[in-house]
């Protein structure tokens, strides 16, 4: 029997409606609209895209955005002054830098340097910090998405084996804990793990994000498991994920597609993550 499809694109509509509806009350009752500036060094075709698509995303939600486009020949100093500058402004609630910065740029310099309260990338280590710690603080948006598919799609967690392809600091690793923090027991799987297919036989839920074009096939997974997909690859002009769908599907119990899976939430997660900044903003009455 084929698995149940998650429908990412429909749950992350449903998500940039509901920040929709709570912007227009932040503005109504204290007169604040979310603002979000985005920096982007460089003119990287794909960096460009996925600055577009987040602007779009903004006005859509009612959010004031704005973009700063520096050229490829920014010092570091310069970048790090652009932030400060963002950093001091009241209506500014959330700052990204779009990576990878062009060389020789230090991209942990200039996270480190973006105030935590508007890191609604989290990506600073205070944030990081937070999340090791279970403590409220902003997440990464595309584990961030993941955890909301899950819960989303009524996938219980609790004392679940859950397995994580991919240790990266930007997707895998905080996902395994936030897995962690659902009361899953978690495995966090890299290059190295030996027999990673038997590994990831034994998950109820797995989760793979290590950028292999559909290396992760169905006999890879336990029938009725949960699989999702944060790979995007690009394979003869088609996008594909790590995990071979055609497979997958029909031995696991549910399972995120590519595209329209895991993809469209990570702008949502941006969006709530601005909006709670704002939110955050708010001086205590
Ligand atoms: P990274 O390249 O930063 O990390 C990849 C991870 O996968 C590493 O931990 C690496 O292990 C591991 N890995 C690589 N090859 C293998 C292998 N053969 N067996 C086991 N583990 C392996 O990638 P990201 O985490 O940034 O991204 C992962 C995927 O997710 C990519 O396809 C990317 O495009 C996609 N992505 C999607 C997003 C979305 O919005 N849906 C957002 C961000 C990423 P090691 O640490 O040992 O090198």
């Amino acid at each position: 029997m084929a698995a149940k499809i998650i429908d990412g694109k429909a749950i992350a509509a449903q998500i940039r409606a509901e920040v929709r509806q709570e912007t227009a009350t932040l503005k109504e009752q204290h007169g604040i609209v979310p603002g979000l500036a985005a920096v982007i060094v460089g003119d990287d075709p794909a960096s460009r895209i996925y600055v577009n698509n987040k602007r779009k995303a903004c006005a859509e939600v009612g959010f004031y955005s704005e973009e700063h486009a520096l050229p490829a020949t920014t010092s570091q100093a310069e970048l790090l002054a652009q932030v400060r500058d963002l950093n001091a402004r009241p209506d500014i609630h959330g700052i990204l830098v779009q990576l990878p910065l062009p060389e020789p740029l230090n991209a942990q310099e200039v996270l480190d340097t973006i105030d935590p309260a508007k890191d609604v990338d989290g990506f600073h280590p205070v944030n990081m910090g937070r999340l090791v710690l279970g403590l409220p603080g902003f997440v990464p948006g595309t584990p961030l998405g993941v955890l909301e598919l899950l819960k989303r799609a009524e996938i219980d967690l609790k004392g679940k084996h859950a397995v994580v392809v991919g240790r990266s600091n930007t997707v895998g690793k905080p996902t395994a804990l936030l897995l962690l923090a659902q009361h899953a027991t978690v495995t966090l799987c890299h290059s190295r793990t030996v027999d990673l297919p038997g590994v990831c036989r034994s998950a109820d839920v797995l989760v793979v994000a290590i950028g292999r074009a559909q290396m992760v096939r169905g006999d890879w997974i336990r029938p009725g498991a949960t699989v999702i997909d944060v790979g995007i690859n690009r394979v003869e002009g088609k996008v594909v994920g790590d995990v071979h769908f055609p497979s997958a599907v029909e031995v696991a119990g549910a399972i995120t597609p590519v595209p329209g899976g895991v993809g469209p939430m990570t702008v949502a997660m941006l969006l709530r993550n601005t909006l709670q900044a704002a939110r955050q903003s708010v001086p205590p009455r």
